[in-house]
């Protein structure tokens, strides 16, 4: 995959692994907006870096101190392989949303924040049922469009 289509907002970009979803519930307990975008983000850090999971890709999240937004560090971990039992991720204060994946073996790395207009509808989420519910529309859309990629 290109960087070029990658950044492409018209490149279609739809999460399909569906036992990586069930993991990822089974490991976090319930299933939220914030571990969608984990799980969605650490995907797109893989493609665009190239890198290989596990011990091939860095995190470092900024912003995500409290639950419900700390959620998303589950999300990483699970689709990233970022653990904190290996010590690639690591959690640091913020005032929004940023999380720095780098490729280990060649040390690039990209910056990818919540699209804004995300952050807006993410704001507005009232209760456990309207959060689930918009988690799984999360799974649905072009996920290329929910983020912003530095
Ligand atoms: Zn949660």
């Amino acid at each position: 995959m290109q960087k070029s289509k990658i950044k492409n907002k018209n490149y279609n970009l739809k999460f399909k692994n569906k036992r990586l979803l069930k993991d990822a519930i089974d490991f976090h307990g319930h299933l939220g907006p914030y571990l969608v975008l984990g799980i969605l983000m650490g995907e797109l850090a893989i493609k665009k870096l190239r890198c290989k999971k596990h011990f091939g890709i860095g995190a470092i999240v900024r912003g995500a101190i409290k639950k419900p937004v700390s959620c998303l560090i589950d999300g990483i971990q699970i689709s990233t392989g970022c653990t904190y039992g290996k010590g690639n991720i690591e959690k640091k204060n913020g005032k929004t949303i940023q999380v720095l994946f780098k490729n280990l073996q060649n040390n690039k790395g990209i910056r990818i924040n919540l699209n804004k207009n995300l952050i807006v509808r993410l704001g507005h989420l009232n209760g456990h049922k309207e959060s689930e519910a918009f988690a799984r529309g999360l799974l649905k859309t072009n996920y290329i469009n929910l983020f912003e990629v530095n």
